[in-house]
C-alpha cells in the first residue's frame, strides 16, 4: 500500500476524549504500516468553543501514551507549544488566508452565496419548520438577491456569512468500513462556509486542509457521517480529490448509549492518573472495534500497527468494557519488570518504595490491583501498626489455648528458618507445610493464628505470602505480639 497520510483534527476541547484516542491510533496504524505520516491540526475555527491550554494538554497526553506525531505543533520540554517550520503548526486559526481564497472561488462558481438573515428570522424558520415537521434546512431565502443588492447590503457592512448552494441530485461515497453511503441532497442543509466573525465553519476548513495537506485517509467518529456530504460536494466544487473516509464505529456504555460522562471517564487524562498503563490503554482503545485476529485480546502497539486492517474495523459500536480494561491493565501490571514497575508505581504510592520489604509486597499485591493507584491502600497493611480482637487469632475449631501453643511452637519453627529458604513464597510454604505435616498438626489450628498474627485482619492474603513479605525478624516480631495478646 502506498504510503498514508493520515491526520488527527480536533478541535480544543481542553481533555482528549476516549474517542479522539480511538481515532488517533487508528490514524497512526495506518501512517506507521505504510511508512506515512501520521499529522496533527488543531481545528479551533469556533472561536467561541475555545479552551486555554488545549493544545498542550492533547499534545502531553499523546506523548505519555507515546504516541508520536509527524507534523504540526510540537510539545517543548518547558510544555509550550512551538512551531515546526514548514511541517506545521498546523492550528486553522493562523491560516485563515487561505481559506478566504477557496471561499471567494465558489462564491465567484455560484457555488455559494451571501446570505444576511438575522439570527431572529433564523429561528422564526426554524420554528416554523419544527412546526410542521419538515427537516430544518435554511429556506434560501437570500439566494435570489441580485449582485446589486449584494453590493449595497455589503458595502453598508451589513453582517452576513457565506452558504454552499447544494446542488440537486444524490451524494454517493464508498466508505473504507461501511461500504457505499449515499445521501438525497435534498435532505442536506445549504451549509454556512464562513461566518460573520470571517472565520471558516468546520466544514470547508478541513476540506481545505485535508486537500492542501495530502491526506489520504480521514478516519473520524461515525458521528460525523452526515457531514461528509457536504464535504465531498464541496472537494467537487473546488476541483479536489477526496481522500478515503472511514467512520469508525461509535464508542458505547456498557448499556449500549452513546459514551458519555455520567457511565465512566471520557478523558484519556482520567485513566492515566488512575494508573492505568498506557500499553493496556492502546491495547484497549486500539482494539475496539477491530481484533487483528480474532483469538485473543493482547496486542502490543507493534503488533497492531503491523496487522491494522481497515476491512477488519467493525460497523457497530463498540462498548468500552471497563472490566477488560481492568484485566488487561492487570495483565500489564504482572508483566513489568519489578524496578520498572516501581518506576510507574512512585507517583500513586506515598510510601518509601526502595524498601526490601515493600518490594516483596509490591510483587505479591500487584495480582490483586487494576490500577495503580489502587497500591498505596494495598500497601498501607504492610508499614502500619494494626490493632485487633485477641479473639480473631482463635480457630473456629480451637480454643485461645491451642491458639497459643500453636504460636509458641511456630515462633520457634520460624526462628530456625535459614534466611536463604526466604528466597521466595514458594519455598517459605513449602517449609510452613512440612511443619505442619511432618508434626502431624491441622492445617487450620497452624495457619489461621499465623495469618492472623501476620495481619490482624480475618481476611487477607495467605499466611505464607505474609510471612514471605515482612520477613523472619519481622515475623517473629508480630507472632510474639500476639502469643503476649493472648494473655
Ligand atoms: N474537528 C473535528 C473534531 O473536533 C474533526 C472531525 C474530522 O475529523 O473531520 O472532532
Amino acid at each position: 500500500m502506498k504510503p498514508a497520510r493520515t491526520r488527527l483534527a480536533p478541535s480544543p476541547t481542553g481533555y482528549m476524549h476516549i474517542g479522539t484516542l480511538h481515532t488517533a491510533l487508528f490514524d497512526y496504524f495506518l501512517a506507521r504500516q505504510t511508512g506515512g505520516q501520521f499529522i496533527i491540526r488543531i481545528e479551533d475555527t469556533d472561536q467561541a468553543r475555545l479552551v486555554e491550554g488545549a493544545l498542550e494538554n492533547l499534545l502531553k497526553t499523546l506523548k505519555s501514551l507515546g504516541i508520536e506525531h509527524d507534523e504540526g505543533p510540537i510539545l517543548q520540554a518547558d510544555g509550550s507549544v512551538a512551531e515546526q517550520g514548514d511541517r506545521g503548526p498546523y492550528v486553522q486559526s493562523k491560516r485563515l488566508d487561505i481559506y478566504k481564497k477557496y471561499v471567494d472561488q465558489l462564491v465567484e462558481q455560484g457555488d455559494a452565496y451571501h446570505c444576511f438573515c438575522s439570527k431572529e428570522r433564523l429561528d422564526v424558520m426554524r420554528e416554523q419548520q419544527r412546526a410542521t415537521k419538515q427537516t430544518p434546512k435554511y429556506d434560501r431565502h437570500c439566494l435570489s438577491l441580485s449582485k446589486d443588492e449584494i453590493n449595497k447590503r455589503l458595502e453598508a457592512g451589513e453582517p452576513h456569512v457565506i452558504r454552499m448552494k447544494i446542488p440537486e441530485g444524490i451524494t454517493e461515497f464508498e466508505d473504507a468500513v461501511r461500504g457505499s453511503v449515499k445521501f438525497n441532497n435534498s435532505d442536506v442543509d445549504d451549509q454556512v462556509i464562513l461566518k460573520s466573525d470571517g472565520f471558516p465553519t468546520y466544514h470547508l476548513a478541513v476540506v481545505v486542509d485535508d486537500a492542501l495537506m495530502n491526506i489520504t485517509h480521514i478516519f473520524r467518529g461515525e458521528e460525523w457521517l452526515s457531514s461528509t456530504p457536504k464535504q465531498i460536494l464541496l472537494f467537487k466544487m473546488l476541483g479536489l480529490e477526496a481522500p478515503t473516509f472511514a467512520h469508525l464505529p461509535l464508542l458505547l456504555n456498557p448499556d449500549k448509549t452513546k459514551l458519555s460522562k455520567r457511565q465512566g471517564d471520557v478523558a484519556v487524562e482520567d485513566y492515566l492518573k488512575k494508573g492505568y498503563l498506557p500499553e493496556a490503554l492502546l491495547n484497549f482503545i486500539g482494539t475496539l472495534g477491530f481484533n487483528p485476529t480474532g483469538d485473543r485480546e493482547i496486542y502490543s502497539l507493534q503488533e497492531l500497527i503491523e496487522m491494522f486492517n481497515l476491512g477488519k474495523v467493525k460497523k457497530s459500536g463498540a462498548v468500552m468494557n471497563l472490566e477488560k480494561l481492568d484485566w488487561m491493565n492487570n495483565h500489564y501490571i504482572m508483566q513489568l519488570e519489578i524496578d520498572e514497575l516501581i518506576e510507574r508505581a512512585r507517583p500513586f504510592v506515598s510510601i518509601n518504595l526502595d524498601d526490601a520489604m515493600i518490594n516483596r509486597a509490591l510483587i505479591i499485591q500487584r495480582a490483586r490491583i487494576n490500577h495503580l493507584d489502587q497500591l498505596q491502600q494495598s500497601l498501607e497493611a504492610y508499614v502500619t501498626e494494626f490493632a485487633y480482637n485477641p479473639e480473631l487469632l482463635v480457630w473456629k475449631k480451637s480454643d485461645k489455648q491451642d491458639a497459643k501453643i500453636q504460636l509458641e511452637n511456630l515462633k520457634q519453627f520460624v526462628l530456625q528458618l535459614e534466611d536463604a529458604l526466604f528466597v521466595n513464597v514458594e519455598s517459605v510454604e513449602r517449609e510452613v507445610r512440612a511443619y505442619i505435616t511432618s508434626n502431624n498438626l491441622d492445617n487450620g489450628s497452624v495457619l489461621w493464628p499465623l495469618r492472623v498474627a501476620l495481619s490482624g485482619q480475618e481476611k487477607s492474603s495467605s499466611p505464607f505470602e505474609l510471612l514471605w513479605v515482612f520477613g523472619k525478624e519481622k515475623g517473629i516480631e508480630k507472632i510474639e505480639t500476639a502469643i503476649g495478646m493472648l494473655g
